[in-house]
């Protein structure tokens, strides 16, 4: 799309995106949306984690006269955003319920003088009243919706209090607003629209993709294990996230890394309040921790330098899935996103699904989400084109993906598929007995088991006519014939039953193609992938740069320390690199490194100067 020639608000617009934020230009989308809600239009912008949508409303508010209104659900994160706005020397507040009445008090009289840029609001305060009259009394610039997609049933996160948003345009029907979010398929970003009145409002949508993100997904076997070897051999000293399903296992995964030598946290709703709050905080500030945490934990979270976000247990939605491993590598720097999921998983998931409070429909919208999960999981195709087509975007083969970089071969399984359906079909149909994938791999292996001999299994026709696969390669086939339809589980114990679909295969009507895990995993041949073009280059630096970026990094951390901030809230990675690196000796020549803006240069310059010079 041409964009119109610069008015006086663009340079407004270029101007603040310089002083403030000591940037040189705008990022794919910002530079549009920003002049379309400066001159006062809505907008609904659907852009990845990291794409720079802060900015989208950031900017407008500081250009626009009156306070730039921000609702967002976390509450947690407000005094970090806030802080990170003063460091750039902006004016921003928040109220919430976390404020004494005395620190509010002061929030509410700095807004209705005028002396806010920024004030950000819980979504549920906006039910109350005396909030709504504060609004009225003061100007307001814009409303931000931020975490849009919790408007949406359909969507993976939804927050109640998000529907009371629509009022939004009823009562301040000249007040432009700009909903924002990182995660929507189209039926995500249609209710978005619908709900919070948007329809009107003018769309952009960003590319999905994030190139520097290195998608793998591997069979589960011994998940401990596999996890300490990605964060030994690829991740050491990283901070990266751990994502698991249940508070006991985020318990004993982070007992499990600490006692392997690994600084790691745990994070769930069940600990209390101040626990959560304080791993929270040293996750945000310290350096290279590891935190393991239930879903409960990361939305919001926008530290630059996640290096690895990885699934113990299948995510219930690939729209979840993105939103989640989106939290790696916000700085663009390259960084990993690795999920191991067994059949237990789905078997798992089916129960959540079949005992899940809330109707037929709610129930059908579950099981469509896992769905789609798993045909990612079992694709031989590039994980981030079917990524990408989840979202309804296009893209070609990425090479930074693990399909692309060992890619699995494809064979032709139906012979083996008719096999384990046949005896799911004997045990069940003939027997009237029904059992989960181990015992039916049990037969098909031949393997005289107590429960084979108890059952009489042996004399199945189908007892030992499996023995061309090992165990794993028959779990790998009953998965894939899950993730295909051509089976389903129910129950507690996950009883393998046939589908629809499954008399095709029987009947020999159908072939089915099934994914041989490669041998080697993609590590092998993740240091080809820094060499291609158009991925973003790893982040070593220059060899007499690496002990400068060290002092630097030093003194970040004793500054942020200090004045109680996250380190990133000083300097960003990729600034303190690109001062290690060109190693200015003038303020001059440090305001034209990027992230370097007018009030960090004035408060910080002459440090940073001091620091190259010891
Ligand atoms: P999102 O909210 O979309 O996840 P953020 O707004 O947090 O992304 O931006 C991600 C990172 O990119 C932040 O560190 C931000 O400072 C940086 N960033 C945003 N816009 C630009 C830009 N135009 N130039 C350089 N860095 C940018």
């Amino acid at each position: 799309m041409a964009s119109p020639e610069p008015g006086p608000e663009v340079s407004d617009a270029t101007r603040v995106l310089q002083r403030v934020f000591g940037y040189d230009s705008f990022r794919e989308g910002q530079q549009e949306i920003i002049e379309h809600v400066v001159a006062g239009g809505d907008a609904l912008v659907l852009m990845p984690t990291g794409g720079g949508k802060s900015l989208c409303y950031q900017i407008p508010a500081l250009v626009r006269p009156g306070v730039g209104v921000v609702v967002s659900p976390l509450i947690a994160l407000m005094q970090d955003q806030v802080d990170a706005l003063t460091a750039l020397g902006t004016r921003a507040g928040f109220l919430n319920s976390t404020q004494g009445s005395e620190e509010r008090r002061q929030v509410e009289s700095a807004f209705l003088k005028g002396d806010l840029d920024l004030l950000y609001l819980a979504p549920e305060r906006l039910k109350v009243d005396s909030t709504l009259r504060l609004l009225d009394r003061g100007k307001i610039s814009l409303f931000a919706i931020d975490e849009a997609h919790c408007v949406s049933q359909w969507g993976h996160d939804f927050r109640p209090d998000y529907l009371a948003l629509s009022m939004l345009h009823e009562r301040w029907p000249d007040v432009p607003r700009i909903a924002l979010t990182a995660t929507a398929t189209e039926a995500t970003h249609a209710e978005i629209a619908s709900r919070l009145n948007l329809t009107d409002a003018r769309h952009f949508v960003a590319s999905f993709d994030r190139p520097n993100i290195q998608y793998r997904i591997a069979p589960k076997n011994e998940p401990k294990r596999q996890l300490l070897q990605l964060l030994r051999t690829e991740h050491a000293g990283d901070a990266g996230i751990v994502y698991c399903l249940s508070r006991a296992s985020v318990e004993k995964i982070a007992d499990f890394l600490v006692d392997s030598g690994i600084q790691a946290l745990p994070y769930h709703a069940g600990l209390d309040a101040r626990t959560r709050a304080s791993n929270q905080s040293r996750f945000l500030r310290e350096d290279g921790i590891v935190m393991v945490a239930t879903i409960a934990f990361g939305m919001g979270i926008d530290k630059p330098d996640v290096r690895f976000v990885a699934h113990l247990d299948l995510p219930k939605s690939v729209e979840g899935y993105y939103q989640e491993t989106g939290r790696a590598g916000r700085d663009g720097q390259p960084s990993t996103a690795w999920l191991a999921y067994g059949l237990q998983d789905v078997v798992q998931q089916r129960r959540m699904i079949d005992t899940s409070e809330g109707d037929a429909a709610h129930r059908r919208r579950l099981s469509i989400h896992l769905d789609a999960m798993l045909a990612l999981c079992e694709t031989v195709e590039c994980r981030r084109v079917q990524l990408l087509a989840y979202f309804g975007q296009k893209s070609a083969e990425c090479g930074n993906c693990d399909t692309c970089l060992s890619p699995p071969e494809s064979w032709d399984g139906t012979i083996v598929a008719q096999k384990l359906l046949s005896t799911v079909y004997r045990l069940h149909r003939e027997r009237g007995q029904k059992f989960g994938a181990g015992q039916a791999i049990d037969i098909l292996l031949g393997k005289t088991t107590d429960k084979v001999v108890q059952h009489d299994h042996a004399s199945l026709t189908v007892f030992g006519i499996g023995t061309e696969l090992r165990d794993t390669e028959w779990r790998g086939v009953v998965r894939q014939l899950l993730a295909q339809g051509l089976l389903t589980v129910e129950g507690d114990y996950g009883t393998l039953v046939l589908t629809d679909a499954s008399a095709e295969v029987l009947g020999r009507e159908r072939q089915v193609m099934l994914r041989r895990e490669p041998e080697r995993a993609a590590r092998a041949a993740r240091a080809d992938k820094a060499a291609k073009p158009g991925r973003a280059a790893p982040a070593d630096l220059p060899e007499e740069a690496v002990p400068v970026f060290e002092r630097l990094r030093a003194w970040r951390g004793a500054t942020a320390k200090e004045q109680g901030v996250p380190a990133y809230v000083v300097f960003h990675d990729a600034t303190l690199r690109e001062i290690a690196t060109r190693s200015p000796s003038t303020l001059v020549e440090l305001s034209t490194v990027s992230g370097v803006g007018e009030n960090k240069l004035a408060k910080y310059g002459q440090q940073i100067l001091d620091t190259l010079a010891d």
